[in-house]
């Protein structure tokens, strides 16, 4: 990651490399990149207005003498380089070294890549949204010491989490830390010390709780968080998390005149199958929380009897599941891919749904992650694939379409690995007689960076059948920016939560025209998801956005209620009717 140097963007003969270069020069977030003995290999200009240092001071420096406080192989970099798993990232709050010696707090997404002697780790530097206030408000919500939520906040927060979520066991979970000895740690280093510690934990925590989340400190020496996770997996995400804390606990905490070094017990509870009240969640996880104590501190347990219902849960959605495929339960809905220049319609998504006899309209995040996880993701995925591929070809036969008149259908990581993949789409493809550039393929940032090099074998031999393809969700994971452009993408599709933010966050803006810009950069048009007002439509067309979807121009509709070939209000092609 060199320096911008080098032609001006847009000039031709530019490589693609030289165009990533530029990008991550120009990047709004600092970049950093620390090579396996430590050394600063990579700096970006955004990294030098954040800490000072400039590329020439700070490249070829120990990071652990420059930039990090404390034994470099405590820090999440060193424990990070240490490890020499393919790939890990995580989200840390760092406490950096300013040139001038002040220390700057950034949140840090880490990235590790390569083993051995070629591993690094890259950082991205933001500075730290002070989520943790110095003083607390005294609104009777918040704690005054730490500047966290109170147990009344998080008790209230949590109740109306378990009413929205009552109908997706598994959506929330709750996180019980109690840290350990902090008795004796009190005695050690006194009551002000104590509270240094309290505030130190806090602020670790709310770094690596993330955005979505609630972090409270219910009293003493307890700490809460809220994971909640609309598909069903929120007992993965909290195991994240925890993982998470337990690299935010291996930092000593500096008080007056030493060190402490942290160790917390951890219990964990999710909202099966009929656990709908939030007292009885929090008394699963001060269960486990208890069980890890018992089993002798510095660990995490899951409330063990939620997990076994959590299982029959989920055999009897897969069991109907099952059903639904050969009952014909299953159906799509389509939405409009709209055209931002000239408001036309280019194309639709398919969107699976579920009409189940009892529980009426199901929507996929309901039971997509059942589906995945038992492997029948793939046989829906087919029928989504063929369906959707005879629905378009007979929408072409009836007359004139958008200039792509495509439909793209959504692929899950799970299909991604079923080595039957490409014969699949291509078989399908051949079937239907759908040409295959009509044919875009949808698959989440998420999904490519699990197994990046798997991914890349696959997307590779599908755009061999010359279908397009498009990446999901861009934003919502943090893509390594050099792996992008290893992929033969078509088209990106900016995540519904920026779009979401833009007018409502300060900075949304920003980070929505870089995204525009690294995609165009790298030849991919941009599909902005989500679009529900006229403002943001406004400012998506102001950044030179190509294209869009939304609720302002379409609900997702069943096919018939979709009109071929008239324009209304949003041009000719496929067009929603009302
Ligand atoms: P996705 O691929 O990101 O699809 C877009 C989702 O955003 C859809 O939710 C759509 O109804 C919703 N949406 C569209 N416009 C707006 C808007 O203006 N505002 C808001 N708030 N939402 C909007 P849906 O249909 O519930 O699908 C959810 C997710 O389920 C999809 O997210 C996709 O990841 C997955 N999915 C849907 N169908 C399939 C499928 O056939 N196969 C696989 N593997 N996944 C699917
Ligand atoms: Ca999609
Ligand atoms: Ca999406």
């Amino acid at each position: 990651m060199d320096g911008a140097t080098g032609a001006p963007p847009g000039s031709s003969g530019a490589t693609a490399e030289d165009r990533l270069e530029r990008l991550i020069a120009a990047w709004p977030d600092g970049i950093v990149e620390i090579d396996r003995r430590g050394t600063v290999v990579g700096w970006n200009a955004a990294a030098e207005g954040l800490l000072g240092w400039s590329r020439a001071q700070v490249v070829g420096t120990f990071a652990g003498e420059t930039l990090l406080f404390g034994a470099f192989a405590h820090t999440p970099v060193g424990l990070l380089l240490a490890g020499d798993g393919r790939g890990e990232a995580v989200d840390v709050q760092l406490d950096l070294r300013h040139r001038d010696g002040h220390l700057v707090r950034a949140r840090a997404r880490l990235v590790a890549s390569g083993a051995g002697r070629g591993r690094t780790v890259s950082g991205f530097l933001r500075p730290a949204v002070e989520r943790v206030r110095v003083a607390a408000p005294d609104d009777g919500l918040h704690d005054r010491l730490t500047g966290l939520a109170n147990g009344i906040l998080f008790g209230t927060t949590l109740a109306q989490a378990v009413e929205e979520s009552a109908a997706t066991p598994g959506s929330l979970a709750v996180v019980l830390l109690d840290l350990d000895r902090f008795t004796a740690i009190n005695s050690s280093v006194g009551h002000a010390g104590g509270d240094a510690v309290l505030t130190a934990l806090a602020r670790r925590l709310a770094a690596a709780t993330g955005e979505v989340d609630l972090v409270a400190r219910r009293g003493g020496d307890q700490f809460l968080a809220l994971v909640r996770e609309p598909y069903g997996a929120a007992g993965l995400r909290a195991a994240a998390l925890t993982d998470r804390i337990r690299l935010a606990l291996a930092q000593p905490v500096a008080v007056e005149g030493g060190e402490v070094f942290l160790a917390a017990s951890i219990g964990v509870a999710l909202n099966t199958f009929g656990v709908d009240d939030p007292d009885v969640l929090l008394a699963h996880a001060e269960g486990a929380m208890e069980q890890a104590k018992r089993r002798g501190g510095s660990r995490v347990e899951t409330f063990g009897e939620s997990l076994r219902i959590q299982v029959l849960d989920r055999m009897a959605t897969e069991h109907s599941l099952h059903r639904a495929l050969e009952r014909r339960e299953l159906m799509l809905h389509y939405q409009p891919v709209v055209e931002l220049a000239g408001s036309r319609t280019v194309g639709v998504e398919a969107l699976i749904r579920w009409d189940h006899p009892d529980r009426g309209l199901v929507p996929p995040n309901r039971f997509i992650a059942v589906a995945e996880e038992s492997g029948l993701i793939v046989p829906i995925g087919a029928w989504v694939l063929e369906q959707a591929c005879h629905q378009l070809r007979a929408w072409h036969a009836r007359g004139p379409v958008g200039p792509r008149g495509s439909v793209e259908v959504n692929l899950s990581a799970r299909q991604i690995d079923d080595p039957e993949i490409v014969r699949t789409v291509e078989s399908i493809l051949t079937r239907t007689g759908l040409p295959p550039e009509c044919l875009t393929l949808e698959i989440t940032e998420s999904a490519l960076m699990r197994d990046a090099g798997a991914a890349l074998v696959v997307l590779r031999a599908l755009k061999e059948l010359g279908v397009l393809l498009a990446i999901d969700d861009f934003g919502a994971g943090y893509s390594s920016l050099s792996y992008l452009q290893r992929f033969p993408l078509d088209i990106l599709k900016i995540d519904r939560m920026f779009v979401e933010e833009l007018g409502v966050r300060s900075g949304a803006r920003e980070i929505v025209a870089a995204v525009i810009n690294l995609a165009h950069a790298l030849r991919l048009q941009v599909v902005a998801e989500g679009v529900e007002t006229e403002r943001q439509l406004a400012v998506l067309q102001s950044l030179g956005c190509d294209l869009a979807q939304g609720f302002l121009f379409s609900h997702p509709l069943p096919a018939a209620e979709l009109r071929v070939g008239v324009g209304v209000g949003v041009g000719s092609g496929l067009a929603a009717s009302a």
